[in-house]
Parts: C-alpha cells; sequence; structure tokens
C-alpha cells in the first residue's frame, strides 16, 4: 500500500470512528473476491451473456431458454460462494453498533452468510436463492431446480400452477421492490456515514442513494476500482480491492481506543 492509500485508509478510519449511524452501500465488486464475477468488469457476465429484459422474459420461451441457460451456468458458483474479508468487515460494522444498515444491488445473500442480521440488509434487487412463479407466487429453494435443469428440462414451471417461474431477482425492465427502495432512500438520507463499495453506479435508482446521503449531509466513503459519476463529492475514494481495504479500515478503527 503506498502512501496515499494508507492516508485514504485512515480518513476512512477516522470517519467510521466519529459514526454512529452508517450506511455501506454494494454492488457486484464487494463480492468477485468471492469468486462471483461482475457485470461489467472485463471477463463480467455482460462478456459472457446478452441480458435478457422483463419484457422479452414474459413475452418469449427462447428469451426464457436463455434467462435459464444463464441460471443454470452461472448459479453453482454463487451457491458455493464464502464471504470474503469485504463482508467480514462489514458484518463487523454491525456487532460494533455502528451499521445501519446495508443496502446491497448484490443477489447473492453474502451479507448474510457473513453475518449481518436479515433485518439490517435490504436487497434491492432481490435474492437468486429463491424461485418465484410469476402467477400464483409460490416460492421454492432455487437449489431445488439445478438438478431439474441440469437434467435438460429448459424452460421450468411452477409444479402447483404451471406458471411462469424466475429466480426471486429484478431484471432489467421489472420493477423494483417497493418497500426496499423507499426504505433505501429514506436510510440513505438519515445516516451521517454513507460507504459505497464495489459498485460502478450506473444501475438507477440504486445509484441514486449515494447522492440522497451526500444531499442530506453525510460524509461519503467510495471503495472501487474504476471511477463513478459521484467521486467529486466524495471525501474519501479508495481504489483499492473492497476486502483489502475494508479489512484495513476496521483493523485501524478497532485497534484504536476512542470509538464513538
Ligand atoms: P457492476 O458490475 O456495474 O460494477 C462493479 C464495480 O465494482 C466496478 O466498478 C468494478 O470496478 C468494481 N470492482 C470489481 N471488483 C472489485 C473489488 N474487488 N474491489 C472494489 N471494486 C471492485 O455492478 P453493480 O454496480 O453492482 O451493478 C450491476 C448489477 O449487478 C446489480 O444490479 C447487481 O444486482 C448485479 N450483480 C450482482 C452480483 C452478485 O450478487 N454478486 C454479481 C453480478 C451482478
Amino acid at each position: 500500500m503506498d502512501r496515499d492509500e494508507a492516508q485514504g485508509i485512515e480518513r476512512a478510519a477516522e470517519l467510521v470512528r466519529r459514526s454512529r449511524k452508517i450506511v455501506v452501500f454494494t454492488g457486484a465488486g464487494v463480492s468477485t473476491e468471492s469468486g462471483i464475477p461482475d457485470f461489467r468488469s472485463p471477463g463480467g457476465i455482460w462478456d459472457r451473456y446478452k441480458p435478457v429484459e422483463f419484457g422479452e422474459f414474459l413475452a418469449s420461451r427462447e428469451a426464457r431458454e436463455r434467462y435459464w441457460i444463464r441460471s443454470r451456468e452461472t448459479y453453482p458458483t454463487l451457491a458455493q460462494a464464502r464471504p470474503n474479508a469485504a463482508h467480514l468487515a462489514i458484518a463487523r460494522l454491525e456487532q460494533m453498533g455502528k451499521l445501519d444498515c446495508v443496502i446491497t444491488q448484490n443477489v447473492d445473500g453474502l451479507h448474510q452468510k457473513a453475518g449481518n442480521s436479515p433485518e439490517k440488509v435490504i436487497e434491492l434487487h432481490g435474492n437468486t436463492h429463491w424461485v418465484i412463479c410469476l402467477s400464483c407466487s409460490h416460492r421454492s429453494p432455487r437449489s431445488q431446480w439445478q438438478p431439474i435443469l441440469e437434467s435438460g428440462v429448459t424452460v421450468p414451471e411452477c409444479p402447483d400452477c404451471g406458471g411462469i417461474l424466475k429466480a426471486l431477482t429484478v431484471s432489467f425492465g421489472q420493477p423494483m421492490p417497493e418497500r426496499e427502495t423507499r426504505e433505501a432512500e429514506r436510510r440513505s438520507a438519515e445516516c451521517d456515514l454513507f460507504i459505497a463499495v464495489g459498485s460502478s453506479l450506473v444501475v438507477y435508482p440504486a445509484a441514486q442513494m449515494p447522492a440522497y446521503a451526500v444531499q442530506a449531509g453525510a460524509a461519503l466513503v467510495i471503495v472501487n476500482m474504476t471511477p463513478t459519476y459521484i467521486d467529486d463529492h466524495a471525501d474519501v475514494i479508495l481504489r483499492q480491492k473492497a476486502g483489502v481495504a475494508l479489512a484495513e479500515i476496521m483493523k485501524r478503527v478497532e485497534g484504536s481506543s476512542d470509538v464513538a
């Protein structure tokens, strides 16, 4: 770590020390160190698959087939993934009583696996470990469908009503969950420190959350490998791997005696 990076870490640690109501906002970049590719980095999901929009998913069986091929091929990595140092550092913030909530765009469930309580995690884009019937709302664990997909079923159907099944995640063109979106907006506007980790901040309305925090006077820390639209408003920008940066910040916070 060079001198600038070390100073950035220390400034971020100081902000964590004096904050009592921290919102951590995460994107796919917080989970790349757990082996889950993000969408937009080279070698990411969009280099390998064309996104299936919600409208075409509903309208065309061929689109549903493409959707389930991608799901069949990518789910094993998601199912096996373990939390990394970044998830664990965020879970420590909750144990220290400093975390208001985690707002995540991720669908992998790794914050909960790292030890964050489910009620502290706001999932803006759903959770890939569940499948829902779009007709009768029957829910089933995603794990139960993997052997069925691998046995050659290309488009699974609801066992109860024969309706269209989809992972409990938000696709492009699909409405955002209302309660979670409202809650995330409110919490962002009420925090004293907003830490955005591993998100390109290009998917809206999620990407709006740091702006709500800044407008309301919160400090902003960004941990991301590439620039974002809101970098100019950040108190600290760390262009480092999330696991390295967050572990280092927490080491300094926990090593000091003047924690608020
Ligand atoms: P994105 O792919 O647009 O951006 C990821 C960002 O993280 C990039 O700017 C990249 O530079 C940065 N990054 C990658 N690895 C990093 C690391 N180790 N440390 C720090 N930064 C790192 O992802 P996004 O902003 O989350 O938005 C896209 C959508 O992707 C979200 O809606 C989310 O639902 C979905 N997604 C989720 C997962 C997951 O659940 N793990 C995986 C892929 C995509």
